[in-house]
């Protein structure tokens, strides 16, 4: 098992080397190797994905990335900011199913603005495609038409786009709580009556798995009124931007929330929800548990490996357990840590 380690910018590579330290410590038969992603690649070779960055990501099983960006390479010229890299290796890579979690450890119910009841415990699966629909499809544009200006854009889906990613999402339903819930607009959209009638076909292939249905406004409301009651959400590019949003804030703490974006082998890139957090770079306090809990996604998703992805994840349960926090989820009357020491803890959990 090959994996290409990206730590990035920011507080991209405290957090990355965390998570490599829970890899190794797992004893695994993996082979690590880094490499240059964003800000930092455009100052080293002028490129935010070089060449050698492209080479080591296409030879690898699957891509560990910490987080990309800062304000010193805001004003650089569109093609050589850091996320341009970002959206380059999702391309190169095909990785067209973007997985989600929105977890809340009971531990840390009081980090949600939602009432702990509400939210305690929630452990939702959002499935999104994320290669496809509106944002790619063609024509697109804003002309002139009748002496005034009009925008357009293309949504857009074949079955097959849809077949792919809907399969994905009972998969990953068939290794939790076999509830699919997919969305849609299709009493507007006929682009998303396809989706529907698509989504029922594949479901078929999966009778164990209860499929439901939703229309993109009523599951934004019900995210937020009972969230609970989805196990895993899968839905187009567009709404699934917004809802996996929705439904990472539902649990308050942004540094826990791990994502993983998969090609039709399970081939994979995985990386924090969050960003590169600047303004606090190189202090050593930044949560790296959504970077360790990433690591696990990639032990579940392309190495199959249940045991050690559940490992890691019940390491990470008892570290909160025992108090430990980082500032961003710290309460009064827990043990407040650094980086460091959020990696000690779970490999001593471990
Ligand atoms: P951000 O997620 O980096 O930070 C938002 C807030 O959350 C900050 O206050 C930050 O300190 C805090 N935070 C984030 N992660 C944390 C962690 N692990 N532990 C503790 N606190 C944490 O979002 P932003 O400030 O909007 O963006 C900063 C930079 O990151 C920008 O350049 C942006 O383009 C980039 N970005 C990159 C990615 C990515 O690499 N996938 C995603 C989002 C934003």
């Amino acid at each position: 098992m090959k994996i290409c380690v990206l730590p990035g910018d920011g507080i991209g590579p405290e957090i990355t080397a965390e998570a490599v330290r829970v890899l190794k410590a797992l004893d695994l038969r993996i082979e690590m190797e880094e490499a240059l992603l964003g800000g930092c690649a455009v100052d080293a070779t002028g490129n935010p994905y070089p060449e050698a960055t492209q080479n080591l990501a296409r030879a690898s099983d699957a891509v560990l990335l910490g987080a990309v960006g800062g304000p010193q390479w805001d004003n650089l010229p569109r093609e050589q900011r850091p996320e341009r890299g970002l959206l380059g290796i999702r391309k190169d890579l095909g990785l067209f199913a973007n997985l989600r979690p929105a977890i809340l450890y009971p531990e840390l119910a009081n980090a949600s603005t939602l009432k702990p009841e509400v939210v305690a415990g929630l452990d939702i699966l959002i499935v999104r495609e994320l290669t496809g629909d509106i944002y790619f499809g063609q024509p697109r544009g804003i002309e002139v038409r009748n002496g005034e200006r009009v925008g357009f854009n293309t949504m857009i889906y074949s079955e097959s786009e849809i077949r792919r990613i809907l399969r994905v999402a009972f998969e990953a339903a068939m290794k939790r709580n076999k509830k699919v819930c997919s969305v849609d607009k299709m009493n507007v959209l006929e682009c998303t009556q396809l989706w529907r009638d698509v989504a029922i076909e594949v479901g078929k292939e999966y009778p164990e798995v209860e499929l439901s249905h939703l229309l993109v406004d009523n599951a934004a409301m019900q995210l937020v009124r009972a969230p609970k009651q989805f196990d895993v959400m899968v839905t187009g590019n567009m709404f699934g931007d917004i809802l996996s949003d929705e439904a990472s804030m539902l649990t308050g703490s942004i540094g826990m929330l791990p994502s993983a974006s998969l090609d039709a082998n399970n081939k994979g890139m995985y990386e924090p929800s969050h960003g590169s957090a600047p303004d606090i770079a190189g202090q050593g306090v930044a949560n790296p548990l959504a970077t360790i809990l990433s690591a696990a996604m990639m032990l579940r998703y392309t190495f199959a490996d249940e045991a050690a992805a559940q490992r890691v994840e019940g390491a990470v349960k008892k570290v909160l357990a025992q108090g430990f926090r980082t500032g961003d989820i710290y309460e009064p009357g827990t043990k407040r840590v650094g980086t460091r020491e959020m990696g000690d803890a779970v490999l001593a959990a471990l």
